[in-house]
């Protein structure tokens, strides 16, 4: 095998972005590794094998963005279907539309408030923290939505999530979820959203379809005994790190804390379980956070009637051996990140991207968006080095 000019670690959207931009950008030869057996990082899926249907096997992944530059990217690599996220949430054993819009309002309240009269209601129910601007996640709560409507839909379902409590958290996390004074349930705001027409897998194979591109699968950067390994490469050749950023440096100024999640998946004897491709759990008296049913992302496709797929989803902190999946972002993490990131800037010839190699939580389009920034702006620098 002649050496690549460039080394990309790790198959997932960032990986593929930036390898895709240097085979047809620059012309270069780029080997892509990854440990797994698969292409296309947390965004793979796979048929199903007793339904066909197409699952997320580390988790639902819906495309959403507002980056019209990387709408235009992705759509070089495939079409997306015109499904609109809408996610219902059960409390108490009664199903709500999530995120909290006036129809959530209204059915909680077994009420029939218009907007002005909703905003007014939920005002004086935030008490003295209305239009405040709190710092962690369960005040932040209370002053977007109110006491009762945070207890019921916000408070449980977080801690579930987080096994942390919500004093405790950022009020960041949940900026993410917008309220809405309207009977709007979308769940995201952008401009653009679907799914891949012929699934995740047919779009990240495509994006490493090149004759300059060479994926090596089941290959570690850390295992000694494959020839592009760390030692042997490192300072050698122009490398892409994507994998996590504390492995990297032999977890030298300790872990970065992550959370990840368990998926259990069962086949219901029915073509239907429950009517919408994700259910949340609101309460902490049932263990997970939510079911995905995948077949209803694709209502376009033919699959069976009378048989279906679910995965219950349990969330954890995750163990050195687990898949890291969303970081924690502790005080104490940061501190530590700031330092990893001194000491990855001081590496040779190597970048770090992507959402664990930046100990960041990305979406898909942001770590797109964020392959195609580094591709304009460090790549040529670092293959002519
Ligand atoms: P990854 O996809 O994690 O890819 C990193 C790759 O590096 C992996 O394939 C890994 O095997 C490999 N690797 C790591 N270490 C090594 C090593 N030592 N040697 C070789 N290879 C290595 N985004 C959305 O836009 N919408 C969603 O609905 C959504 N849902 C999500 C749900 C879950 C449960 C998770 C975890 C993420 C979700 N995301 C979603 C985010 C999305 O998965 C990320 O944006 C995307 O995975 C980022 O790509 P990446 O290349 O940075 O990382
Ligand atoms: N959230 C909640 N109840 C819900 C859905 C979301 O409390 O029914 C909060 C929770 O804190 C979560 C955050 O909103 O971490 C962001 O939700 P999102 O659905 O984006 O979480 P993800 O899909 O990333 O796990």
């Amino acid at each position: 095998m002649s050496s690549p000019d460039l080394l990309i670690v790790g198959s997932g959207l960032f990986g593929l972005t930036l390898a895709e931009r240097a085979a047809n950008e620059h012309g270069v030869k780029v080997t892509i590794i990854d440990k797994r057996s698969h292409v296309g990082g947390n965004a793979y899926s796979e048929a199903d094998e007793a339904t066909g249907i197409e699952v997320h096997k580390y988790g639902a992944h819906l495309f959403h963005t507002s980056n019209e530059r990387v709408w235009e990217y992705v759509n070089r690599f495939t079409t997306f279907t015109d499904y609109v996220h809408k996610v219902y949430t059960n409390h108490k054993g009664v199903v709500y539309p999530m995120p909290i819009n006036l129809g959530t309002i209204n059915q909680f309240f077994g009420a029939s408030y218009s907007p002005d009269e909703a905003r007014a209601a939920i005002a004086e129910m935030a008490g003295e923290l209305a239009g405040s601007d709190p710092e962690n996640l369960n005040d932040k709560g209370i002053s977007l939505i109110g006491r009762p409507l945070y207890e019921a839909f916000i408070k449980e379902y977080t801690g579930k999530q987080w096994q942390t409590d919500p004093k405790d958290l950022p009020a960041g996390i949940i900026s993410r979820l917008p309220v809405r004074y309207t009977y709007d349930n979308r769940y995201f705001n952008d401009t653009h959203e679907g799914l891949p027409t012929q699934g995740y897998t047919a779009w990240l194979e495509r994006m490493a379809d090149h004759p300059n591109i060479e994926v090596l699968l089941d290959t570690d950067y850390f295992d000694a005994s494959q020839p592009l390994n760390k030692d042997a490469v490192r300072g050698q050749l122009p490398v892409l790190y994507t994998g996590p950023v504390d492995r990297y440096f032999d977890y030298e100024l300790g872990d970065l804390k992550w959370r990840t999640i368990d998926l259990e998946t069962e086949h219901p004897e029915t073509g239907d379980f429950q009517g919408t491709s994700v259910m949340n759990y609101a309460d902490a008296s049932v263990p997970f956070t939510r079911i995905i049913e995948p077949r209803h992302f694709h209502p376009e496709r033919d699959y069976p009637k009378d048989a279906t797929v679910i995965q219950r989803e349990y969330s954890r902190f995750a163990e050195r051996e687990d898949e890291p999946y969303y970081p924690v972002n502790s005080t104490e993490d940061r501190e530590s990140l700031l330092r990893y990131r001194e000491m990855a800037d001081g590496e040779p010839r190597t970048l770090f991207g992507g959402r664990l190699g930046t100990y960041q939580y990305l979406d898909m389009h942001m770590a797109i968006g964020s392959a195609l920034s580094m591709a304009d702006n460090k790549l040529a620098d670092l293959l002519r080095r």
